[in-house]
């Protein structure tokens, strides 16, 4: 016979998945004060090299209970450069997480506050007598309040790809003492090749990463293809992998899943031009948490996160880039970095307002040689029309 105290009682929410945004979300629910599991196959660190701006990073930690200085590195400056621009410094300073310190605050935040870690898959989400449910993996089911989907998102057809290296150093002038190079458009360049430009970051221990990276292409460039220059690039300037090869791969037209509380990736949140979402998912776990709190449908916080305006216009940023050849690509980004911080910036937020993203677009355009703006027209032109004829 059961017992009433071998059923669970009723959680107020349930997350799937400990991704950046799941992980995140259920700290923040449990540090609220809510009954909250977190339902994952795996609590493994996550292996993949995560960066964001220092101040996205300095604005979501406090509401995590984070200490900026543990859980990332920060670099200043933040360099790009193009054949067209040559340098430049940002003035914004970059960061990386240390992924270790920051999966583990979370998961301290979470059980310290009463969060439930549960091992498995959530397969199903139903809903019953206005709760949700949770179907295991296992068999078993959880009922809550609200379920937050943070699965991640599907593989998409546009991509952005890199292979990187970690060498011993000393790089030379590739990347800036201390800092960041957030794209180097001219070592790599080949106008043979897709474009692809070196992106570079010391690590804790001294080492350097160094990434080739395709930033956008459908279908995405093989990551073969990157490791081979990337490859050429190291033996050229006579230096060796010292470590374990990164390999990267972002899916960027992933549109969001329409059923359910979806969170991060799944929530179409990375951004369609950088494949960035650890900033944003960082942003809005405590606010998702705070909706909760105060008995209200978080699904309105979210919306806000990704407004259907700004979406569009960076996914139609997105299929402008994608035919660019090497000479355009370099001449965009050129461009792109003359704005003001505060404009580029804002391009780069999925959570922006739509007239900052749209100024962006606008000053960038003007801000290209006459060449360029004729051949960013053409392609617009262009990929308008392809769309028009998708629907
Ligand atoms: C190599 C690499 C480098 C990247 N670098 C950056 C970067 O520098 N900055 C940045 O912002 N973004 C970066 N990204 C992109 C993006 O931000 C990440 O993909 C990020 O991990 C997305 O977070 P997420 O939590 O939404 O989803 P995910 O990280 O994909 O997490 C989803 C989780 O859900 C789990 N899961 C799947 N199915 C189920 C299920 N049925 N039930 C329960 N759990 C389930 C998965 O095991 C996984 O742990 C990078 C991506 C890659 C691959």
């Amino acid at each position: 016979m059961w017992s009433a105290a071998l059923v669970p009682a009723p959680l107020d929410v349930l997350v799937a998945g400990a991704g950046p945004a799941g992980l995140s979300a259920a700290a923040a629910c449990a540090a609220a004060g809510l009954r909250t599991a977190l339902v994952a196959p795996s609590l493994r660190v996550w292996p993949a090299t995560y960066c964001l701006w220092a101040d996205e990073l300095a604005a979501a930690a406090p509401s995590l209970g984070l200490d900026p200085g543990a859980v990332a590195a920060a670099y200043a400056p933040t360099v790009v450069r193009t054949a067209a621009g040559g340098e430049r410094r940002l003035r914004r300073g970059y960061a990386r997480l240390r992924n270790g310190a920051l999966h583990a605050a979370l998961l301290e935040r979470l059980r310290s506050s009463g969060g439930e870690v549960v091992p498995g898959r959530v397969t199903g989400v139903r809903a019953e007598a206005g709760r949700e449910v949770a179907v295991l993996s296992g068999g078993g089911e959880r009922v809550a309040r609200v379920v937050l989907d943070a699965r991640g998102g599907g593989p998409g057809s546009a991509q952005q790809r890199a292979w990187g290296e970690v060498v011993a150093g000393p790089v030379g002038d590739l990347v800036p003492p201390g800092g960041a190079l957030l794209m180097d458009w001219a070592a790599l360049a080949d106008p043979a090749a897709p474009p692809a430009f070196l992106y570079g970051l010391p690590l804790d221990d001294g080492t350097v990463l160094l990434e080739a990276t395709s930033l956008a292409a459908r279908p995405p460039v093989p990551l073969e293809h990157l490791r081979a220059r990337l490859g050429a690039l190291l033996a050229d300037r006579g230096l060796r992998p010292a470590g374990e090869a990164e390999r990267v791969a972002i899916p960027l037209d992933v549109p969001p899943r329409r059923t359910g509380t979806v969170l991060g990736a799944a929530a179409g949140l990375v951004h369609p031009a950088t494949g960035y979402s650890v900033a944003s998912s960082l942003r809005l776990g405590p606010r998702v948490a705070g909706a909760l709190a105060a008995g209200q449908d978080p699904r309105p916080v979210l919306r806000a996160a990704r407004r259907r305006t700004t979406a569009g216009l960076l996914d139609l940023g997105l299929e402008v880039l994608l035919p660019l050849d090497t000479a355009a690509t370099d001449a965009f980004f050129a461009a792109f970095f003359t704005l003001p911080e505060r404009s580029w910036a804002a391009y780069l937020d999925v959570g922006a307002a739509p007239t900052a993203v749209a100024a962006a677009m606008a000053r960038t355009f003007a801000a290209l040689p006459a060449a360029q703006r004729a051949h960013l027209l053409r392609t617009a032109a262009r990929v308008g029309l392809g769309r028009l004829t998708r629907r």
